[in-house]
């Protein structure tokens, strides 16, 4: 089967897309064929190598397509069911085998590419909105790249929480695809110091929480954004990973919390898990959630994909397809 991995970590050059054996689901396990497999940065970060795996490296944490076998003792799905799932490596493919536990079946009505634009993004934005910092009316969240993948959805998930949403954004237009999804404020983050302005917005209070996915470039001033007792969420590294910091910082910052998540934490029970898909699905059919799919590509371009997600220069989600 065809699929897309790394030998070497590095640039997007290193990626091959090349036959590899087909998977044997194992005992717990199913086997996948894969309809579209969704793009996201973690990928571009087993790539770099800035997150490690032994080689090949088969890239892709999120998928949806139709169950074809099952291994042993697999009773929860069956050939030919509809199904999705998320950070299981190795989506980049054909097929591929994965814990049949983490498989969530994707309602009728939904089609699959888009029941895998969701499933990580998606439920990210889910945890991070209901379990790391639960909103409530009268928050204020500050979310950083608002018009990404995850950003749109937790623009809309915050909304529906009834937050108020500032959202910072690199370009404009951008900002109007954040208001679009329900931003009450944006900043464009290239142009402007955000944290005076977050000041100006919430009445020189600082928000109550910092969605932080850019890492890097926005951890540090994402401190002065805060109210005291705020929470710093910083769940990516879009710009490089956030700078080491001494705990005293929190304190001069207003007795900040400081918490760093990732989602395989917060999905990591069969229960979790079908909350928050079944959240998403739910709002999806209802339409009260709006899917973007920025940018649809061939697997054999899975290089393109990253380049574009890496430039800055999408929006919303991007998938590939077989
Ligand atoms: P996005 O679609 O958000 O793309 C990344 C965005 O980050 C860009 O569009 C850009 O938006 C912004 N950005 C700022 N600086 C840079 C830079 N130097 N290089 C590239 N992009 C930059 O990607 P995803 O939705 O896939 O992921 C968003 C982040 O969320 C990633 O950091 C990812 O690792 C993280 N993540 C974390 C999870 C977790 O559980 N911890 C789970 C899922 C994702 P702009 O121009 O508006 O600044």
């Amino acid at each position: 089967m065809k699929a897309v991995f790394v030998d070497q970590p590095g640039g997007p050059e290193n990626l091959r897309y090349a036959d590899l054996p087909m998977p044997t689901p194992g005992p717990g396990q199913a086997l996948v064929k894969i309809a579209a497999s969704g793009v996201n940065f973690i990928d571009i970060y087993f790539r770099t190598g800035l997150y490690k795996a032994p080689p090949p490296v088969v890239l892709g944490m999120e998928a949806a397509g139709v169950v074809e076998s099952v291994g042993p003792d697999v009773t929860s799905v069956k050939p030919g069911d509809r199904v999705a799932y998320a950070m299981n490596r190795g989506s980049h493919a054909e097929y591929a085998a994965v814990p049949a536990w983490q498989l969530v079946p994707a309602p009728d009505g939904l089609e699959l590419r888009t029941a895998a634009a969701v499933m990580l993004q998606g439920m990210t934005a889910h945890y991070l909105t209901h379990s790391t910092f639960p909103l409530k009316p009268g928050d204020t969240c500050l979310v950083s790249a608002a018009a990404g993948g995850v950003g749109l959805l937790l623009v809309q998930i915050a909304k529906k929480l009834g937050a108020t949403v500032i959202a910072m954004v690199g370009t404009q237009a951008k900002g109007d695809l954040a208001k679009q999804a329900g931003a009450d404020h944006v900043i464009v983050y290239t142009e402007t110091e955000f944290p005076p302005e977050v000041k100006k917005l919430t009445g020189g209070r600082g928000a109550d929480v910092f969605y932080d996915s850019v890492g890097a470039q926005t951890f540090l001033p994402g401190l002065d954004s805060l109210r005291p007792r705020g929470m710093m969420v910083t769940y990516g590294n879009a710009s490089g990973p956030a700078p080491e910091i001494a705990p005293l910082l929190l304190n001069q910052k207003g007795s900040l919390f400081l918490t760093r998540p990732t989602l395989a934490h917060y999905a990591s029970t069969r229960d979790e898990l079908m909350w928050r898909s079944g959240d998403l699905f739910k709002w999806i059919l209802d339409g009260s959630l709006t899917i973007r799919i920025g940018g649809e590509y061939k697997l054999a371009d899975t290089a393109q994909a990253q380049r574009d997600l890496e430039s800055r220069a999408t929006t919303g989600k991007l998938i590939l397809e077989p």
